[in-house]
């Protein structure tokens, strides 16, 4: 009796475990958009090392998604596909990273060119070639933010397509409309201005508030096609554009490839 019991429990235990993952749910339709922020190793005292994913399961990830027919796209594919220009190929995913990290360079940059796909890099401009100076260095070491030479580089090399990302990093809800106008509109005008390029994406910085819909008509005013959310899910495409922003699949660091395939397929992975 107590064996069976204890099989039992076992059972459920395993079961409630599994239940986690969302592979219960069904698939939904939509464009994935996947977001990274770190590739590499967590610096001692690093609270938030959700936002760093080593470069061997980077690698990993690039991989399967091609392994499964996936096609990474480009900032400009979505653009050209969003004025019906050009259609996405039938298994589409964006690889987006936010913030503009060194480790951008020089892991992700690299890993994707050696695999043959493509990624997109939102800038923070007033961060370029220094560090994450928005944390605060005592819960959070600053890490060094690619500088424009490698910015240059990644965008010629074809492998890589840049949006903005604010100048300053703000919560564009905490701060007033006007000062989030200039944020907006600064920073694609001095990355335009560095990089000879138009900015047509935008991300809003922070996952909690990001924007409202006063923030949101500002960017849609400056000029920006493209932007993206960190709310968590798929958008469907084509894209209602007044809808709202596209939004994004947040990759963690303790994401495996069943994570992944989820993220993918159902719009999120786990439940806690
Ligand atoms: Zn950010």
């Amino acid at each position: 009796m107590i064996k069976v019991f204890t099989a039992v429990s076992v059972f459920f235990a395993a079961a409630a475990a599994s239940a986690r993952w969302v592979w219960w749910r069904s698939t939904i339709p939509g464009l994935p958009v996947l977001v990274y922020h770190k590739i590499g190793t967590p610096p001692p005292g690093s609270k938030l090392k959700d936002l760093w994913v080593s470069s061997e399961k980077f690698r990993a990830q690039v991989a399967w998604l091609l392994s499964q027919g996936y096609t990474t796209v480009l900032f400009s594919d979505l653009l050209k596909a969003h004025k019906n220009e050009k259609e996405l190929p039938e298994k589409a995913v964006l690889i987006t990273f936010d913030d503009g990290y060194e480790n951008n360079y020089t892991q992700a940059y690299k890993i994707l060119r050696e695999l043959g796909a493509k990624g997109n890099i939102f800038i923070v401009f007033n961060t370029i070639g220094k560090a994450n100076t928005w944390h605060n260095p005592d819960t959070e070491p600053w890490v060094n933010m690619a500088s424009m030479e490698m910015l240059k580089e990644m965008q010629e090399s074809g492998v890589i397509e840049l949006g903005s990302h604010t100048m300053n990093h703000p919560n564009l809800e905490k701060i007033p409309l006007e000062d989030a106008a200039w944020e907006l509109t600064e920073s694609k005008k001095q990355l335009e201005a560095a990089l000879g390029k138009e900015m047509c994406a935008f991300a809003y910085p922070y996952g909690a508030g990001a924007y409202t819909p006063a923030v949101r008509e500002l960017a849609l005013k400056a000029g920006y096609m493209l932007d993206f959310s960190f709310k968590q899910g798929k958008t469907p495409w084509p894209w209602n554009r007044a809808a709202g922003p596209i939004d994004r699949l947040f990759i963690k660091r303790g994401d495996n490839n069943l994570d992944l395939m989820l993220h993918l397929t159902r719009g999120v992975s786990r439940l806690f």
